[in-house]
């Protein structure tokens, strides 16, 4: 059967062994884990994991030609979910063991890490998740304090996450081959991280500050807070310095605060 992919869906299949194998490694999955695996594909990675015989296998892709492929491949064996990752309640899925893998299409993949970092009690649940990334958008993801990646993302994925780049991948181990590298990164949910009412006021806070990041920190401190001076002093920060110099926890505490004032 010829398979055109759809540039919408992000559809660059991996086709590399080494890098298949590699994703299989980290990944270490055994009988004991329960696996979602994001856009599957024609399910190339799918049939590693597969083979790892988890105690149960759920992929959830949107293309339904690729549905019908997988589901000729692997029947009844696995899960097979036609639905929009976006649009899937993931909590409904929570169960111990949790493993997510997903070779992620470039267009949603920072609203999916996003959306999987707000479920609340990820920890209890979640192992890892093994997910690949635009390179340029792994590069924001695992950014350091006073960098000119540093920003909302890695504030963000930085929360509740511990991040490990694992390998950068070249265009060739895809068909068809994107233009840009790829990067695999592997998140394990933190047991501690900073209790926040409401995940939705860190992405409102780290908006607020990067939105103008050559900026002082006194605008949207100020902005933010009727009391800003009180709050730099609070945290010890210098007002003069700009958004990217306020390294995580900072903004954390921030966020704190900020929830604090909320409630006022
Ligand atoms: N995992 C396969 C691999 O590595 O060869 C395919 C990866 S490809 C980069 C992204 C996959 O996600 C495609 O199969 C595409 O159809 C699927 N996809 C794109 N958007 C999606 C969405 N919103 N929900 C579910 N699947 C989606």
């Amino acid at each position: 059967m010829i398979f055109n992919p759809k540039k919408s869906l992000g559809q660059n299949f991996l086709v590399d062994e080494k890098i298949l194998n590699k994703i299989i490694d980290i990944g270490n999955v055994n009988f004991e884990n329960v696996v979602i695996e994001v856009g599957p594909g024609k399910g190339a990675l799918t049939d590693k994991i597969f083979k790892k015989k988890p105690k149960k296998l759920t992929v959830i892709e949107k293309d339904e030609r690729l549905i019908k492929l997988l589901n000729n491949k692997f029947g009844s064996e696995i899960d097979i979910i036609n639905n929009d990752m976006m649009k899937i309640s993931y909590e409904e899925y929570l169960q111990e063991n949790l493993i997510i893998f997903g070779n992620l299409p470039y267009n949603i993949s920072t609203q999916i890490l996003t959306k999987w970092i707000k479920i609340n009690s990820l920890e209890k649940f979640c192992k890892k998740l093994v997910l690949m990334f635009q390179k340029e958008v792994a590069d924001r993801i695992i950014a350091d304090t006073n960098t000119k990646n540093y920003g909302r993302l890695s504030i963000i994925s930085n929360w509740k996450m511990k991040i490990e780049k694992i390998i950068d991948i070249e265009p060739k181990s895809f068909n068809p081959s994107p233009k840009v590298k790829s990067t695999l990164l592997v998140f394990v949910p933190k047991k501690k991280y900073h209790i926040l009412k409401d995940p939705k006021n860190l992405e409102h806070i780290t908006n607020i500050f990067f939105s103008q990041r050559r900026k002082m920190i006194k605008k949207p401190l100020k902005f933010l807070f009727n009391n800003f001076e009180e709050v730099s002093k609070k945290l010890s920060i210098d007002l003069k310095l700009r958004p990217q110099n306020l390294d995580h926890k900072t903004y954390y505490k921030i966020c704190e605060l900020y929830e604090l004032e909320l409630i006022k």
